[in-house]
């Protein structure tokens, strides 16, 4: 699908230019002022083009959850969230959908899904996200969610000695359901790669680490973990292994250049330098570190030790929504209360960077990331005419600083088509939902029966 953009505005160092943009076999094929028309024309007047975001953290099913989880810490939250977890495959696939609509709507074109997997049906969660993905076109990176420990484990102990239930799942038969998983799914150039993703410290043996780097290594995998959301999480790795868990991560080999990591709230400067040395990726995902009251991550600093920094939405149950834009704007802006350094904040331009390239980056995809002659078409176009993006003043800069609401008018994947004048094309949006209405009811009475075992003890080692 051959197609030319004409007379839309692009960043250039200083300011805009307007330029016609050719793209051929699903690659961006020229940049310039008054190219022929290859493909099918697309008008680009006033609208702006930009390379697609990356949601780089997320959990696609936890959209069943959202906007009805109390005002918990993760620690308490995730057990409720385990409580009513989505248990059927037709949620899964719903709600993969509804997390890809929303993504492509504000901006976005790939997808991180640390996708929760059903117990007894992981490898069909799989295939479900997975077919639901490659159905709506959008370029997914699915991070089936593993563990090893059971959830109490994942709050530390005191001074008190504790003991927990064994997993359900021996970490053997998780390791060869994720090597199944990439011998049936994994397929970057169809768009869909599978990840390997221990969930984090807090509910991993090092056991599991290893074994997913083995097959990190052997099939040239990503890695995706949670790291160090919560101060609870830092003093748990303390009692696990007398050293902070980044300092445990690299002694084990996981810190890569392929590896990215949600969060990262609670890290010392060491840490910090051990994540630059290692070229990991920082997942910044502020909306939910607010929302559960995890903390303020030091992006800042991330920043000037030259880690690379992307953003993410996290899960819909904590955040609760799956917005790039507004939590590109959040990320970008948290910050300027923590350092007073002004020339230290993050411009919009430099958002932009690090939503795009900065995403691409943790994924090892050099082929994603920038408009740049040779890499793959991967696009958003903006209408500039958008009531929320008028009077005109400096696109980018009310792209992310404003409140944008119905600007993206068309998005590609790979060269193909998949929004175009504001509407999905690649399924009906409508029915979508329908399903999701149906799917769901209104339902402000429930209990979390593990909340309520697990609270007591939470308050105690946290000192509440
Ligand atoms: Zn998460």
């Amino acid at each position: 699908m051959n197609f030319t953009i004409q007379n839309v505005l692009i960043a250039a160092v200083d300011g805009y230019n307007t330029v016609d943009v050719q793209v051929v076999n699903g690659i961006i094929a020229a940049i310039e002022p008054s190219l022929d028309v290859i493909g099918t024309a697309i008008n680009g007047e006033n609208k702006l083009l930009l390379p697609g975001f990356i949601n780089a953290h997320t959990h696609s099913s936890e959209m069943w959850l959202r906007g009805a989880i109390p005002a918990f810490p993760l620690e308490l939250w995730l057990a409720e969230l385990y409580d009513f977890a989505p248990l059927d495959l037709e949620k899964v696939y719903l709600s993969a959908l509804g997390t890809a609509v929303e993504t492509f709507l504000s901006g976005g074109t790939s997808v991180v899904d640390h996708l929760g997997l059903i117990p007894g049906k992981e490898l069909e969660t799989i295939a479900t996200a997975v077919s639901a993905y490659k159905e709506i076109g959008i370029r997914a990176f699915v991070a089936p969610l593993i563990q090893d420990e059971s959830l109490s484990a994942g709050i530390p102990s005191g001074e008190i000695e504790r003991t927990h239930l064994p997993y359900f799942r021996l970490t053997t038969a998780t390791l060869e359901l994720i090597e199944e998983a990439v011998r049936q799914f994994h397929r970057p150039e169809e768009g869909v790669s599978i990840l390997v993703a221990p969930t984090g410290i807090q509910l991993c043996s090092d056991a599991l680490f290893t074994g997913c780097i083995e097959l990190s290594d052997r099939y040239n995998l990503c890695r995706h973990s949670h790291l160090l959301e919560t101060k609870a999480q830092e003093k748990l790795a303390r009692e696990k292994y007398g050293c902070s868990a980044v300092e445990h991560l690299q002694r084990i080999g996981y810190l890569s250049d392929r590896t990215s990591l949600a969060h990262c709230v609670w890290l010392t400067d060491a840490d910090i330098d051990i994540l630059a040395k290692t070229k990991s990726t920082v997942v910044h995902n502020p909306l939910s570190n607010l929302r559960l009251g995890s903390g303020i991550a030091p992006i800042l600093k991330y920043r000037q030790a030259g880690v690379n920094v992307t953003f993410g939405c996290d899960g819909a149950a904590s955040n609760d929504s799956q917005d790039l834009l507004e939590a590109i704007k959040i990320g970008s802006l948290l910050h300027n209360v923590t350092d007073v350094d002004y020339q230290h904040w993050i411009t919009p331009r430099q958002a932009v960077e690090m939503a795009s390239s900065g995403g691409a980056k943790g994924l090892n995809m050099a082929e994603l990331g920038s408009l740049t002659v040779g890499k793959k078409a991967d696009l958003v176009l903006y209408d500039l005419t958008s009531l929320s993006l008028l009077p005109r003043t400096d696109p980018i800069g009310l792209l992310i600083l404003g409140r944008p609401t119905n600007v993206v008018n068309s998005v590609w994947v790979n060269g193909k088509q998949l929004v175009a004048n504001g509407k999905v094309t690649t399924i009906d949006v409508d029915e979508l939902r329908q399903q999701l209405f149906n799917h769901s009811q209104w339902d402000t009475h429930r209990k979390s029966q593990t909340v309520g075992e697990i609270e007591a003890h939470y308050r105690m080692v946290m000192g509440l």
